[in-house]
């Protein structure tokens, strides 16, 4: 019998057990349907291009999605999940600043990439002037290459406080106090602290439904991941890592943000069950010539289709057809015109891609006609902020699809309405990024704590 199991080693089930295990004796067993992060090899990195293996090693495994991802650390609570829905702003900022010490404490470098008052003045304003809100965010950048170091460094550490792993095995099913596993083994526990990450979340849907843990849809981003010359992109890439900029577009009043930027990175190919996408990755020892970054436009639903998954997947499906099980890749000058890329007119591009397992088609064909236009008037929006963004030369990538499933709904410390059952990170729709899906595990394990009577 454990006290606490914990389903997911990514960011939120890593920092939940580093929690209880730095402030308690309480027994907890981590279980992850993924290999360890030294066996967690990805064919990605070398082919450029995700190969699908099974459980997916970059999205399962110790360290979760960020395992093996570029690891920048957004420093802010409302970017990445918003901490401002379960605490005060001061509790909320003394969180992240929590999260990033541990970071730091094992290995995340010191370099902290944020805008001089200066600096910040003169892009706020030059991208006011285009309707478009430049958000400062201090960040620290771990790099691809050493995410695993730093991850090693945290599972290391919670070994030594007594925290159990239990890898290469699934959860199937959750019981009022009991997990099980899939070869049908049954573990007894007095807490449940549910992070499966967004692979996991039509999963714990399923979990949620059977157990009657309520929740509701979120919104998803439906876009482009977007690649231009790295030169273009330098002067706010030097400032910021991951420079976020939002917008709403002239025609439709849609919210739009930019999202993961990679400079002097890479694209690649994602699958998503029967569906691929795309994302982007940057390395800390290898360089493009070129920057990408996600283009997404918020989308909710109302009555009487609510599942915003459904809808994401119904766009992912058209253009896997379409694709022919490839992201479709065009550049901005041929959907302007009208006509779909081909293969000599990407070869004959000023811009190179970096992605080439991909079919040069026609997005309009794929993304909703909104989509398309709000992708359109963002990028000449965005054109008058980093001159350059917006050439006919720039290639976009379809589709990016960020799902965020299910948003379970939890007290302070991430309680769910079933006696003893906890969610945190991105499964659970609480978090979007690393630095807030850590956060929401560091609150859960402050609620089991606090019900076994232990303050932090
Ligand atoms: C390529 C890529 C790059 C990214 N780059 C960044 C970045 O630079 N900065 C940033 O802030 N965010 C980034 N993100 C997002 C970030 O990785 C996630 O927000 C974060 O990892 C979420 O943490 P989590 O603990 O909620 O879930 P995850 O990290 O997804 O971990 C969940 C874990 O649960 C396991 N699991 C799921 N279901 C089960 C089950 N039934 N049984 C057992 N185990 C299960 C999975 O195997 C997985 O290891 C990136 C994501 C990707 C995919």
């Amino acid at each position: 019998m454990k006290d606490v199991i914990i389903i997911g080693a990514g960011p939120a089930g890593l920092f939940a057990s580093y929690e209880i295990s730095t402030k308690s004796n309480l027994k907890v067993l981590v279980i992850d349907m993924g290999k360890d992060v030294e066996k967690r090899e990805c064919p990605m990195e070398k082919l450029g291009y995700c190969v699908n293996c099974k459980p997916c090693n970059l999205l399962h495994g110790v360290g979760g999605s960020g395992g093996i991802s570029d690891g920048t650390l957004n420093l802010r609570p409302d970017i990445g999940g918003n901490l401002f829905e379960y605490m005060n702003e001061k509790d909320a900022m003394d969180l992240v600043k929590y999260v990033d010490e541990i970071f730091l404490k094992h290995g995340a470098p010191d370099r902290l990439y944020k805008a001089s008052s200066e600096e910040e003045e003169y892009w706020s304003r030059r991208a006011a002037s285009a309707g478009v809100e430049f958000v400062q965010i201090p960040q620290r950048h771990i790099g691809s290459d050493n995410t695993r170091n730093v991850i090693k460094s945290i599972r290391d550490f919670l070994k030594k406080r007594g925290v159990e792993f239990l890898l290469e095995k699934k959860v199937e099913e959750i019981e009022k106090n009991a997990v099980i596993l899939e070869d049908g083994t049954k573990i007894e526990t007095k807490y449940i602290l549910i992070a499966p990450g967004r692979p996991g979340a039509n999963w714990l849907k399923r979990q949620a439904d059977k157990l009657g843990i309520k929740y509701r849809y979120g919104p998803i981003d439906v876009g482009v991941r977007v690649e231009v010359p790295a030169v273009i992109m330098e002067p706010i890439c030097r400032i910021n890592h991951d420079p976020k900029f939002r917008m709403r577009t002239k025609t439709y009043d849609d919210f739009v943000r930019t999202f993961c930027v990679n400079h002097r990175g890479f694209v690649v190919k994602e699958k998503y069950g029967e569906f691929i996408g795309v994302n982007g990755y940057s390395m800390k020892n290898k360089f493009s010539n070129n920057t990408n970054f996600a283009l997404l436009v918020n989308v909710t639903l109302t009555e009487p289709i609510e599942n915003t998954t459904l809808y994401g997947e119904s766009i992912a499906r058209i253009a896997t057809i379409l694709g022919g099980g490839n992201p479709l890749i065009q550049r901005l000058g041929d959907l302007r015109k009208g006509r779909r890329s081909t293969w000599k007119r990407i070869k004959e591009n000023l811009i190179k891609p970096t992605l080439f397992s991909v079919t040069p088609g026609d997005i309009a064909m794929v993304l909703p006609h909104r989509i398309v236009t709000d992708i359109l008037e963002s990028l000449d929006m965005l054109d008058k902020v980093i001159p350059g963004v917006a050439s006919d030369s720039t290639l976009l990538y379809a589709p990016e699809i960020k799902y965020y499933a299910i948003k379970v709904e939890v007290d302070k410390y991430m309680k769910t309405n079933i006696e003893n059952i906890f969610v945190a990170g991105d499964g659970a729709g609480v978090s979007r990024g690393l630095v807030i899906a850590a956060a929401t595990g560091i609150l859960a394990a402050r609620g089991i704590l606090k019900q076994e009577g232990i303050e932090c």
